[in-house]
């Protein structure tokens, strides 16, 4: 198993029949963007047609996880007990995903030393033996 960040009591993430592709390949460590195949756009969170050509047809891409934080915000409020106070929220800025960005949570740093443009690289938690949720940390340059 991975390392923790989170309580198992964390609200795991919802899959649908857009989504669970993204989800099959975090179970396996792989941070994938959809893209379209008709036009090359990305896009992430998943949707069925591509908002750029309209197209239904996409496939998915491997990305390597890094990137920067966009924005942050610093939560004070838990959603789960046991759960560690406070936790950083981000928008992180995939480095070679197209120019999608991605919602998830920054850990493994003080809130305090969280800044926009902060470089940073994918961890995997291990939620369960089915859910992986992808993270990420500071990556020192
Ligand atoms: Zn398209």
């Amino acid at each position: 198993m991975s390392e923790r960040f989170f309580p198992d009591g964390m609200p795991p993430p919802l899959a649908d029949a857009t989504t669970l592709p993204f989800w099959r390949a975090a179970a396996e460590h792989r941070l994938v963007v959809q893209r379209c195949t008709g036009c090359g756009h990305t896009r992430l969170p998943p949707a069925p047609v591509c908002s750029e050509c309209r197209s239904a047809e996409a496939d998915w891409t491997q990305v390597s996880g890094r990137g920067e934080v966009y924005t942050y915000t610093i939560v004070h409020r838990p959603i789960a007990a046991g759960q560690q106070l406070p936790y950083v929220i981000a928008v992180i800025a995939l480095a070679d995903a197209g120019g999608v960005r991605m919602i998830s949570n920054l850990v493994g740093a003080s809130p305090d030393d969280v800044a926009v443009g902060m470089p940073v690289e994918l961890v995997w938690e291990d939620m369960s033996a089915e859910l992986a949720i992808p993270r990420f940390r500071p990556r020192h340059v």
